[in-house]
């Protein structure tokens, strides 16, 4: 039975986030762990498992090495596991393909007891009688928890006149062979995962299809901040620093940083100019057009097809392009919480925007006696490291000095060359 005993930590949600949090559970003797999950099995992105696609951190940023590179499901011992590291080792790649990652989060899942998929958790709420969390979870019944993790991932953003008409990109890859064979194709938004739909439709397609269409509001194409220094912002120490801002700073700080988490791998980039440039091979320009500080203000279907309103950012003006199918490549939200936390009601602390307060511990304001805490749900409070794959470890190793009242997992003082704050 599941629900015969409290755990000491419950997880909702099983994505990098919470799996690095079992992976680092895992050896901590006596910690009563569950993780709970609404898939059938740990699954990461598939609608943009683009092929030849890559991960955009290092392999380092694994579910554990960055905390415990001894941890037996490291990257490093699931290439030995599946008896490929001397392949790994004359590639020389650091950054591994996105497929390799997901099949590296897969092998892992398959080595963790606590694991529990096909089980989604409805509702939270604190037992007075008990002095624990109570978490309805279907098909299970009542599970007990003293602390509650949250990792329930984000959702696709589609912008409210598309959203009667778009594919977002996270299920592209089911539409694709629809996408390949129509005449005119747009795609609104230009993150990593844009250019990827962008450049693939662009290297399927045969000529005379029809124009590819790429729009952005965001004023250019740019390439995604990839210096040494720079990254220095995915460091616990940044991460420390955003933290002690003032909320009104914090708010002003995340959009200014686009540059780190909305735009383009530097390869990718390279990529798209060079089959661009392939199709002038010749003579001719290719039936393509990229077009940024340009907003798709409406959307109407007209005799079958789709008629866009743009607007350009800088300009002002406006125009109106018909095509036959648009991929949203606009991004993702936080999910709403409100259905999974609103037996909590007014428990949870909140910041004047309604927001989850979360201190430096990813643990929410709460007048409960157990915890909660948040992976991935606090780019408010700790900024646009929040998604980010280098810092899970480090997150989940907070989470659980913090779950265990202890330091189970030393971590360095200090992480970045820079100094952030005075
Ligand atoms: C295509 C793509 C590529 C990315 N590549 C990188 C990269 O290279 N480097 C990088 O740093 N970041 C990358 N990211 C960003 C980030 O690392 C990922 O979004 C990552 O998956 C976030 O992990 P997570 O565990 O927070 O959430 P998710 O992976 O979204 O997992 C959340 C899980 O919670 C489950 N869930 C939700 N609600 C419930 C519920 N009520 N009960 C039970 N289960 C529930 C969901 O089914 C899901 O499985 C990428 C993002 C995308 C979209």
């Amino acid at each position: 039975m599941i629900n015969d005993a409290p755990y000491d930590l419950v997880g909702v949600g099983i994505g990098p986030a919470n799996l690095s949090l079992a992976a680092l559970a895992d050896p901590i003797d006596g910690l009563h762990t569950a993780f709970f999950e609404r898939e059938s099995a740990f699954r990461w992105h598939p609608g943009l498992m683009i092929e030849g696609a890559f991960l955009q951190v290092p392999f380092l940023a694994d579910l554990v090495s960055l905390v415990d590179p001894t941890n037996h499901l490291s990257f490093l011992a699931y290439l030995r596991a599946r008896e490929r590291l001397y392949p790994f080792y004359f590639a020389e790649k650091f950054h591994i393909p996105r497929a390799e990652y997901a099949d590296y989060c897969a092998w892992v899942s398959r080595r963790l007891p606590s694991l529990r998929f096909d089980q989604p958790v409805e509702a939270i709420r604190w037992s007075d009688a008990d002095e624990l969390f109570e978490l309805d979870v279907a098909g299970t019944g009542p599970v007990l928890a003293r602390n509650v993790v949250l990792g329930v991932g984000t959702e696709p953003k589609v912008p409210a006149p598309l959203r009667d008409f778009a594919v977002h990109s996270a299920d592209y890859l089911p539409q694709r062979d629809r996408l390949l064979a129509t005449g005119d194709v747009t795609v609104v938004g230009s993150g990593q995962s844009g250019a990827e739909v962008f450049l693939d439709l662009l290297r399927g397609r045969t000529s005379g299809q029809g124009t590819l269409r790429w729009l952005t509001r965001t004023p250019a194409f740019a390439p995604m901040e990839y210096s040494k220094l720079g990254l220095e912002q995915f460091t616990p120490d940044y991460t420390r620093f955003f933290h002690g801002l003032e909320e009104p700073v914090r708010d002003r700080l995340v959009p200014a940083q686009w540059q780190l988490y909305k735009a383009i791998s530097a390869e990718t980039i390279a990529e798209i100019y060079d089959e661009l440039y392939r199709r002038t091979v010749g003579g001719g320009w290719p039936d393509v057009v990229l077009a940024p500080a340009v907003e798709v203000t409406g959307a109407a279907q007209v005799n079958g097809r789709l008629e866009l309103a743009l607007r350009h950012v800088q300009q002002g003006g406006d125009a109106t392009v018909t095509t036959d199918a648009v991929v949203c490549a606009t991004g993702y939200q936080e999910r709403d919480l409100g259905d999974l936390l609103g037996p909590l009601g007014t428990e949870l602390d909140r910041d004047a925007a309604g927001r989850l307060v979360v201190d430096a511990d990813y643990r929410v304001g709460t007048s409960t006696r157990g915890s909660l805490y948040v992976q991935n749900a606090e780019r408010h409070t700790h900024g646009v490291g929040a998604p980010d794959l280098g810092l899970i470890a480090w997150r989940a190793a907070t989470i659980l000095n913090s779950v265990c009242g202890k330091k189970v997992y030393p971590l360095p003082e200090r992480t970045a060359f820079t100094t952030f704050g005075l």
